[in-house]
């Protein structure tokens, strides 16, 4: 039986008798000279065209030159007998050799092509190293390579060199990770593949530096988080424990631990607030905001919210805005929760007896105008240093109020969130004694009524 390959390459089926090339077929009840005569009349018509192209030439020739008619006969019958009789293998065999096939292209510039299509680095060495062919991303990371040039003079990690001289038929694929220092910190995983059949091998690198930075920030924010939440369950679980054993009948002692642990309680729900608020944000952080919010008005509600928090501690908070009945686009909720966070802090870090001053203001930018709301407080200000870091995940300025006060240190990294969702920008400026400014800037969102 044929197998799927024999089909395709239209071998012979080994139930009918192959003979050998050029002998001729016996067919029943016919004799070799009719079998002759017959191909040579469908060879005749075959190549009808041509002799008839021969017959045109020889009758314009004998016109001109007046030759006598019957050496163009003999001509013109000499090449229609040619035509009829010449075997075909032999015009078959000149005719293939004019038309040259087209030559199957070699395993290397193959292979070439293909790591020129991968997105991450890739290079082809020989079985001792050097260097065949690399694709863009493998120049990019080494800075260039030289084909012909020894692997090494790419990289001198020894776990990648021995894994390129180890490579072979018994060890087909091995991966070595290795980190390099210089001239920026970065953590890579090498593959060397032992390619079957072609004398070459396949050196495929990874960057892993995005992923281990990813892991370190995952595990560090699950530390921080667990932490965060133990330090204020670890105080309750102490007073429970002392209001049931030895304060038991100790009514004063009651009444002074139970506001500590309703104040812990707060903490640990507010943490887990926002914590949810974080993780909710992220979740749609690729959703473009589409509700139609008139931001005045929002930020008025919010001051008007904390209005009570400011009078505890004697700060005015007053609020400049020329633009009643601007609208922005975006998630209503979520910009009450930046505002929110924004004057809290501002009142909570503000000087006692201080103000909190909200300007909402059109600025240009570009073709398009863009909302500027800024609260601005006169508090004791935030040093250079540490104005970066503020909207990372539980950052508190050292020596500040913030955890006598019950900050969490998650509620700018929300503002930031937030902010990035609507397609915002957030910008924060400080001086240590004079007060702090944090402005949201919102793209300005023009009803159709209004631009028609
Ligand atoms: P927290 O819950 O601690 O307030 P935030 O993320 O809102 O968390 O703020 C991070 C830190 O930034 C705060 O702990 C505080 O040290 C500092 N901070 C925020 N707002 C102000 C402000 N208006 N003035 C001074 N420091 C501030």
């Amino acid at each position: 039986m044929l197998n799927s390959y024999d089909k395709r390459l239209d071998l012979p089926s080994p139930d009918i008798p192959i003979r050998p090339a050029g002998s001729t077929p016996e067919i029943e009840g016919v004799g070799a000279g009719t079998v002759t005569a017959r191909r040579a009349v469908a060879q005749l018509a075959e190549q009808r065209w041509l002799v008839l192209l021969f017959a045109v030439i020889l009758l314009t020739l004998s016109f001109i030159y007046r030759l006598p008619w019957e050496a163009g006969a003999a001509a013109l019958l000499t090449a229609a007998a040619g035509a009829a009789l010449i075997p075909r293998t032999i015009t078959k065999q000149v005719t293939s050799k004019v038309i040259a096939e087209p030559q199957p292209p070699e395993p290397l510039h193959i292979a070439a092509l293909v790591i020129d299509a991968l997105p991450e680095p890739a290079i082809l060495l020989s079985r001792d190293g050097t260097i065949l062919s690399s694709n863009g991303k493998a120049c990019d990371l080494f800075g260039g390579l030289r084909p012909g040039s020894h692997i090494s003079s790419a990289t001198r990690t020894p776990q990648v060199l021995d894994a390129v001289m180890d490579c072979g038929p018994e060890k087909a694929q091995r991966t070595v990770t290795f980190s390099e220092r210089v001239p920026v910190e970065r953590h890579m995983a090498a593959t060397v593949s032992y390619l079957e059949g072609v004398p070459f091998r396949l050196l495929f690198l990874r960057d892993l530096t995005e992923q281990r930075r990813l892991d370190q920030l995952r595990s560090d924010f699950i530390a921080n988080a667990s932490h965060e939440i133990k330090t204020p369950l670890a105080s309750l679980l102490g007073f429970i424990e002392t209001l049931q054993g030895a304060a038991r009948h100790d009514d004063a002692a009651r009444d002074r631990f139970l506001p500590i642990m309703a104040k812990q309680a707060e903490r640990m729900a507010r943490l887990i607030d926002n914590l949810m608020s974080l993780s909710r944000v992220e979740m749609r952080a690729h959703l473009k905001p589409r509700d139609v919010v008139v931001i005045s008005e929002l930020v008025r509600h919010t001051c008007d919210a904390l209005e009570p928090m400011a009078c505890e501690a004697n700060i005015g908070v007053q609020v400049h805005s020329e633009l009643d009945g601007v609208q922005v686009l975006g998630d209503h909720d979520e910009l009450t929760q930046v505002f929110i966070n924004l004057v809290h802090n501002a009142i909570k870090y503000g000087r006692p007896d201080g103000k909190v001053v909200v300007t909402l203001e059109r600025q240009q930018s570009g073709a398009s105008s863009v909302i500027a709301i800024s609260i601005e407080d006169d508090g004791p200000g935030i040093a250079a240093q540490h104005l970066p870091r503020l909207t990372e995940r539980f950052y508190r300025v050292p020596g500040s109020a913030a955890l006598e006060k019950g900050g969490t240190g998650l509620g700018l990294a929300i503002v930031k969130h937030v902010v990035n969702r609507h397609r915002g920008e957030l910008r924060i400026s400080s001086k240590v004694g004079a007060g702090t400014k944090f402005t949201v800037l919102l793209a300005e969102h023009i009803p159709i009524q209004a631009t028609s």
